[in-house]
Formats: structure tokens, sequence, C-alpha cells
């Protein structure tokens, strides 16, 4: 593939702006500069280059994990609090499809004050397949509750809750406490402040939401809060 075109399909700007990159030098690969744009390039998932000194790679679509700090919101047009899309440097947020800008999306959503693992692609299908209620991809949370524990919230949890907007129950896939105040609340499913209504349902209240996991995909302990990385293709199977 073309050098300006590899830059293009990963959200450098349209085709004038990215062979105007190779042009100046901004570009290069394996430590040298390319300044063809035309340069034919072997592509493949993955491959590394740089772009004004910062280090990218080139994914024929996107995964992502996002650590979501509080305060902020998972919408494109945030109300009150700074969009997690602030967090993702622009390539991915300008990403084209089918010749119009389309960037990452957030695969479901967190609560303005819930932080942890967050998923974004742009790969519509994937979006798809993960949210759709027969895609039982379990969702691990951490949950820190108002008042102290019992068992019999944590059984009830287990057995199943009625919510106010659907009579039939819903239940946590796994729930143990860890600690007085400390929840492990897994769920297979994310309907709207799922936890936070459950947790209510059984005569305690959400103080703090932290997501830890998704399927087999642990919040990596070395990603700060607002920082992001690259899904590897084995992590990306493995939620399929
Ligand atoms: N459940 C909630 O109540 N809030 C979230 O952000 C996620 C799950």
């Amino acid at each position: 593939m073309q050098l300006q075109d590899i830059l293009y399909t990963q959200g450098f700007g349209t085709r004038r702006v990215c062979a105007g990159l190779s042009q100046q030098g901004f570009v290069t690969i394996d430590g040298v500069a390319v300044t063809d744009p035309g340069t034919d390039v072997a592509v493949v998932d993955g491959l590394r280059f740089t772009v004004q000194g910062t280090a990218w790679e080139y994914h024929e679509k996107a995964y992502v994990l996002l650590h979501k700090p509080a305060g902020t919101e998972c919408s494109q047009k945030p109300s009150t609090w700074p969009s997690i899309y602030t967090l993702l440097p622009s390539p991915l947020r300008l990403r084209p499809n089918k010749g119009a800008v389309q960037g990452v999306q957030a695969i479901g959503r967190l609560d303005q004050d819930t932080t942890g693992l967050l998923l974004l692609t742009d790969d519509g299908q994937f979006i798809h397949r993960m949210g759709s209620p027969k895609h039982h991809v379990p969702k691990v949370y951490e949950v820190t509750v108002k008042h102290p524990l019992d068992d019999a919230q944590v059984q009830k949890l287990l057995a199943g809750v009625v919510l106010d907007d659907d009579p039939k129950p819903v239940r946590a896939a796994a729930c143990e406490a860890v600690g007085p105040l400390h929840l492990r609340l897994t769920l297979t499913e994310g309907k709207y402040h799922q936890v936070k209504r459950m947790v209510a349902a059984v005569g305690n209240r959400v103080e703090a939401l932290h997501r830890s996991q998704i399927g087999a995909l642990v919040l990596p302990a070395d990603l700060a809060p607002g920082q992001w990385r690259w899904l590897s293709a084995t992590e990306v199977e493995a939620l399929r």
C-alpha cells in the first residue's frame, strides 16, 4: 500500500495532508524518513511507524482499551463532563470509513463517575456483536458500597432482583463480598445503571464503581486513568 494511503486510512488527514507529512520528512519507518508518499509499503497489522515523532501502529480496524477516569462522559457530545474521546489521539478519532470521518466508538457506556475498562473500535460488526443480548460477555465490577454488606444482599443479587423498568429479574452471574464495603459483581448484560440499580434494589448504595474486566481481558495495572493502548489480535479474538 502506498505510504500516503496508509496514513490516510489511519486517520492522519486527507490524502493531500498525508502526502505533505511524508514529503516534509515527518514519517519514519524503522527510523528512516520516507519522503516519497507513493512509496509502496508492505502493510501488516501492527506495522510500526512514527508521525511527527509520535509512535503509531497500522491497524486495518482499530481496537483499543481505555482506562476511563471519573468525571468523563462516554458521549461524543457530552452534556456536563469532558468526553472520553478527548483522551484519544486525533488519528483514532478521525479514522475514515467509506470516505467519511468516523473514528472509534465506545462499546457500551460507563456512567460519568464510573472508572475502569472501556473498549473502543471502528469495527461496526464487532460493536454490534458485543452489544447483542445473545453475546453474554461477563463484565466484572468492583463496587464500593455505602453500608456494610451482609450475606442476604449477596444472595439476593445472585438470585435476581427486579428493576423498575422490567418485571423480569436480573441477576449477577457472580457476586462476592471481598471486604465489608467492597463487592465484586459479574454481569453478562448491560442495562442502564444496572449495577447501581441492582445494589439499590437490595437496600444498599453504590459509592464508587470500577470495571476491572471484560471477558478474559483485565484492565492492565500499569495503565493509569486516562491512558489507552491497542488491543492485541489475540485479545480481540478472545472477545469475539
Ligand atoms: N452499571 C452502572 O450502574 N453504571 C455503570 O457505569 C456500569 C454499570
